[in-house]
Parts: structure tokens; sequence; C-alpha cells
């Protein structure tokens, strides 16, 4: 469906939990409590949510968290997903540290693209910032992904003085295998305040230094805001998301269901539909499916990163309770 700002709606991210098997510094703390598991939807009540949305014209699902394959059941509920009459597409997002034990079901059935996310070529650097080891078991498992033909994006998150020196390594797994790499522009929610990040225009000019000849892809590429160039020679493309610099609100087709039931209209914005509360009150499917839908008419017409702190925080959940 088309929201009030005539943006066609049809992609729903789903966090599946808030835990994490990594502490990522920009995105959790060391100690976080959990949301009790009561509190958290049971994958019976993602999938009425995700049915009643494919009537509105949902068709492509993102399973992401926390770490998704932390939760147990996830490999079934995304293989239920898949069967629903509305999706014409489930992908996921994860930090690929469980993939290897998951892949081989996650091909049987039959996903449609992992995107995993790695921030560093350096097991130091990666400890450093995930606060556990691991470095190597997510490329390694990046490549067997790669072999076994899945589709595969590597997301890299550039921070000022802690891996923004390996840019170029990064840039180059896509030279060496045929992965996308996406630069995520660090924005500023939760712990993402503390660090600096690059948006595509600094990047761009570091790559143009030394691929000169690096060509726009104007071809549409993925459902989300990525914009790609490609450089001759390379398997990959090079993607960057400019989540705060290059707003790309206009655009928009998402929305987001948190772990705890929330359904998200924009990244940055607190307020949202409550649906664990209308599925346990016993609301009727039709009531539901009316609720999700004014929701989406409701849909902000841009984030709110440039909001001063005057006005208050836009949003105070931390990036592993939202799922990115
Ligand atoms: N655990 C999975 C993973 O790391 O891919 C899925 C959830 S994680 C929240 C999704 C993505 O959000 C990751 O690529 C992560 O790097 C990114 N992320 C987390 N905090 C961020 C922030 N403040 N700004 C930009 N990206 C962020
Ligand atoms: Fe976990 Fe992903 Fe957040 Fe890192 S970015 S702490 S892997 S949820």
């Amino acid at each position: 469906m088309k929201d009030s700002y005539g943006r066609e709606i049809d992609y729903l991210r789903i966090s599946v939990t808030d835990r994490c098997n990594l502490r990522c510094r920009y995105c959790m703390p060391e100690d976080i409590p959990s949301t009790p598991h009561q509190e958290i939807l049971r994958f019976e009540e993602i999938l009425q949510i995700c049915r009643l949305a494919g009537e509105l014209g949902i068709r492509k699902f993102k399973v992401t968290g926390g770490e998704p394959l932390v939760r147990k059941g996830c490999i079934d509920f995304l293989r239920e997903l898949k069967a629903l009459p509305c999706t014409e597409q489930v992908t996921l997002t994860t930090n690929g540290m469980l993939l290897s034990e998951y892949l081989p079901a996650l091909k049987e059935l039959g996903i449609d693209g992992i995107n995993i996310s790695l921030d560093t070529l350096n097991p130091k650097t990666f400890e450093q910032i995930t606060r556990h080891t691991g470095q190597e078991l997510v490329l390694e498992n990046i490549l067997k992904c790669q072999e076994l033909g899945i589709r595969t994006k590597v997301n890299s998150v550039l921070l000022e003085g802690v891996n923004d020196n390996e840019f170029l390594d990064l840039v180059h797994l896509a030279k060496d295998y045929a992965v996308d790499v996406r630069f995520i522009e660090i924005m500023p929610i939760g712990f993402g305040k503390n660090y600096h990040g690059y948006n595509k225009e600094k990047l761009l000019s570091r790559i143009s230094a030394v691929y000169p000849d690096y060509q726009t892809v104007t071809d549409k590429r993925g459902n989300g805001p990525a914009n790609y160039i490609k450089i001759p020679g390379f398997s990959g493309c090079i993607g960057f998301i400019d989540a705060v610099h290059g707003k790309f609100c206009n655009q928009c087709n998402r929305i987001r269901l948190t772990a705890d039931g929330i359904l998200k209209l924009c990244l940055y914005y607190e307020n949202g539909l409550n649906l664990k509360e209308l599925l346990r009150t016993g609301a009727s499917p039709a009531d539901i499916r009316c609720a999700i839908e004014t929701a989406i008419l409701g849909k902000p017409s841009e984030h709110r990163f440039h909001q001063s702190a005057l006005e208050g925080e836009p949003e105070h959940r931390k990036m592993s309770q939202i799922g990115g």
C-alpha cells in the first residue's frame, strides 16, 4: 500500500530478539538486561502480523535482531515466513558468528540473501569493537555463503580512529569475492552518538583517489537505500548507506517490528503501534489489519536525526532493540 506521502510500503524489518552474542560498542553496552521471554512476540504472533501486513502489500521481509540466530527456532520461523502466500523475499541480517551451523538449512529453505556485518579484517580490532573474538570465523562464513551460492552482502560501519584505516581493505573484499560491500554511516542512535563516521562523499573521494574509473550503478540493486558503484575488475559492488547525510526518507519503503511487538514507522521515532497488546487482548484479524493500515498512513515524512537536543531525543531504544 501507499502511505500518505505516496511511498509504496512493501518491506518489513523484523527484529526477532534483542539478545546478541556480540557487544559492538556503537550498538550495545556490555551489560544490558534482555527483554523477558514473555514480552517477546512468539513466532506464531510474528507470522500472524506478517500475514496481515501481506494483505496490505508487504512482500519482502528482513529478519534481524539483536542477533537473530541466537533465538531458538529462528530457522523454522524463516521457513514458515518464506512459505506465506504474500512473501516474495526473505533475507537475514546477521553478525555471521553462528552461520556455519545454519547455512545448509538456510540454503535449503531458499533464503533470498544474507547480509553479514563485518567492520574489520583485523582480529584485534574486531575484539576491540565487539568485545569478543571471532573475526576469522565471520570471514570464513562469508566465504561459505559464497560457496553455497547465497547472495551475500557485507555491511561495515566505519568509525573514525577505530577501523577507518581499513577502508580500502574492506573495499577489496568486493574485488576478491562476489559480495557487495556496503558502508553504513554511523547513526547517532544510542551508543552510536559516541562515534564519528563517514558519509558517502568522504568515502567516494578516498575511492576515486585510487580507482578514478569507478562507475555509478544506475540500475536498482536490492530493496534498500544503498547507492552503489562498480570498480572495473571487481566481482561485487561497493554500496553506501548514507543514513544521516544522504537523507533518503522520500524513497523509504519500510516499516519495522521490534522484538517486543511495536510496529515502528520510522527508525528514529519512538512512537509506534503496539501490536503485541492488540494480539494478546483478542483483537480480530480485521481490526489488527486496520490498525496496521492506519499506522502506515501515519508514517512520518522523514527521520529526525537533525533535531536539536533541546527538542528531546526522538528515540530512546538502543540499535540492538530496533534491529538496524
Ligand atoms: N546482529 C546483526 C548484525 O550485526 O548484523 C543484526 C542487528 S544489527 C543492529 C544490524 C546492523 O545495524 C549492523 O550492520 C550494525 O553494524 C548496524 N548498526 C548498529 N548500530 C548502528 C548505528 N548506531 N549506526 C549505524 N549502524 C548501526
Ligand atoms: Fe549485536 Fe549486531 Fe549490535 Fe553488534 S551490531 S551488538 S552484532 S546486534
